[in-house]
């Protein structure tokens, strides 16, 4: 009755093609499952009924809809960051998603705690973003973002800036979270050369950061991983260490202890001369390694000593931008500006891929002044950079988020949601606590080898009902910004639960 690795059965309906037939490939017995989706599907008896039900319910439908399945090897594809010999012997699918939930392909509902991968703010299955999107490519598919461009990429870029701190209102568009971290670097380094400082190459970052895939991004990303598997990568970039302090263990918010760590940069100056460095890249809040909150005054400090040295100061708020610090970025809800500001993610909603880079005016005109007339100021851009669609989906996206107050919402909804997390303290299993905001994290005490809990956690959660994200041992908690009190306490009962089994 079970996958056995080579083929899995999907709703038909998805547009999946028929897998090439494997010899001695194990199959999903369909009926089994639908008959076993019927009967999830089926509204729960008054009185037992634990969660809000989804307002638009197309996700039911579609599925009630789906008679016929198919199958698909699961050989061909290579999963991004995922142990895809264990996945593929007992997998995860997906089929459907709306409003806090996703549905699996056996008609489970599970109710989303971590917005996709930090990106699905406002909900899944958002029709105004699909309508837009799908009228987009309807009028215009494509325009080359080299020497043309179409009014939807200056509209997104200016309501961008409307969010963004201080002066940071010129915006180029990425793909990606990790294209958006390379080009802060470039812009970095030209902007330095443009004001006739090009020895400035040099770039801080800091332990436990994580600033994407591409070889900037994994240079300043302070993970061990990338350096025993894909070599010592860019030159010149220094390591301050990261914050996550005994001393603030299960404190929520800003802990007290380690603001002193921003000194870190000052030792980073003294060994390589601040007039080589060029820019100090933090994530405000990191979020991929586990919601480590800033200590209280960490980040002013770190403006300061970038000011006094005319280093650049890059806030990578992929994760933190778009209400999840209950501030558009967290740059406002730190009172620190940067000069430089990678985002991605929830500018999409994460319906399209899409990033960008916010940078200061000064940066911006400095650039533009130094080029001669005529000539490409800024030698960089992706084929994808503004995409029609894109652009699309993020118009419809920061038009939700304002018509729905969603960032007040999460604002509002966060001391809740903090409290429901940091109630979990009690349990052996623990290790620590954090959180800010929509965005949380939980260690647990590691069995063995680091990660082997941690992965058994998210698929106990997610066979409970609940989908988020591990790194190691660590739980990251950041559900999207519509949610309620009854979905926090849906999110803390089934952690309650799973963690008392580990
Ligand atoms: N920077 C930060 C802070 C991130 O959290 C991430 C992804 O989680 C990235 C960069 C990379 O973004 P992407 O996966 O879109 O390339």
């Amino acid at each position: 009755m079970r996958a056995w690795g080579i083929f899995v059965a999907l709703q038909d309906g998805g547009g999946y093609g028929a897998a090439p037939r494997i010899r001695g490939a194990k199959v999903y017995d369909s009926q089994f499952m639908l008959a076993r989706r019927a009967r999830r599907l089926r509204p729960a008896p008054r009185g037992e009924q634990t969660d809000t039900e989804t307002t638009m319910g197309h996700a039911e439908l579609t599925l009630h809809d789906q008679a016929a399945t198919r199958q698909i090897s699961l050989d061909e594809y290579w999963m991004p960051f995922t142990p895809n010999r264990e996945f593929k012997a007992d997998p995860q699918m997906v089929v459907r998603a709306e409003g806090m939930y996703l549905w699996d392909d056996k008609g489970n509902k599970i109710i989303d705690a971590s917005s996709g991968l930090f990106c699905v703010s406002a909900g899944h299955g958002r029709k105004e973003i699909a309508d837009a999107v799908g009228r987009q490519l309807r009028e215009l598919d494509f325009c080359a973002p080299f020497l043309r461009a179409h009014g939807k990429q200056f509209e997104l870029a200016t309501r961008v800036a409307e969010l963004t701190p201080g002066d940071l209102n010129r915006v180029f568009f990425t793909n990606s979270g990790s294209e958006a971290v390379e080009t802060a670097m470039k812009i970095a380094l030209a902007y330095h050369q443009a004001r006739g400082q090009g020895g400035r190459n040099v770039f801080v970052s800091r332990e436990r950061a994580y600033h994407g895939v591409n070889f900037g991004g994994v240079a300043l990303s302070g993970l061990v991983n990338n350096r025993r598997k894909f070599g010592p990568g860019l030159p010149g970039i220094a390591h301050m260490r990261h914050t996550h302090l005994k001393e603030n263990l299960f404190v929520p918010g800003e802990g007290e202890h380690g603001a002193e760590l921003a000194d870190d940069l000052l030792r980073a100056i003294a060994l390589y001369g601040a007039e080589t460095i060029a820019a100090c890249f933090v994530e405000p809040i990191a979020g991929s390694t586990g919601c480590l909150v800033p200590p209280k005054g960490y980040l002013t400090r770190l403006r300061e000593i970038c000011d006094a040295h005319g280093i650049l100061l890059v806030f990578d708020e992929v994760i933190t931008g778009y209400g999840r610090t209950g501030q558009a970025f967290a740059a406002q809800s730190f009172g620190v500006a940067p000069d430089l500001m990678t985002m991605a993610k929830g500018i999409t909603n994460g319906a399209q891929p899409m990033g960008a880079v916010a940078a200061s005016e000064r940066i911006h005109d400095t650039i533009m002044a130094a080029a001669p007339e005529g000539a490409i100021e800024f030698f960089h851009g992706y084929t994808y950079s503004g995409h029609p669609a894109s652009c699309a989906a993020g118009i419809a996206t920061l038009d939700i988020y304002r018509n729905e107050g969603l960032f007040e919402r999460g604002r509002e909804l966060s001391p809740y949601f903090l409290d429901a997390l940091f109630a979990l303290k009690d349990i052996p299993v623990v290790a620590d606590i954090r959180g800010y905001g929509m965005m949380a994290a939980i260690d647990v005490h590691a069995d063995g080898a680091p990660g082997r809990r941690g992965q058994v956690f998210q698929k106990r959660l997610f066979a409970n009902g609940l989908n988020l994200k591990t790194t190691g041992d660590c739980a990251i908690i950041a559900p999207p910004l519509i949610a309620d009190r009854s979905h926090v306490d849906i999110i803390a009962d089934i952690l309650r639960k799973t963690l008392a089994t580990l």
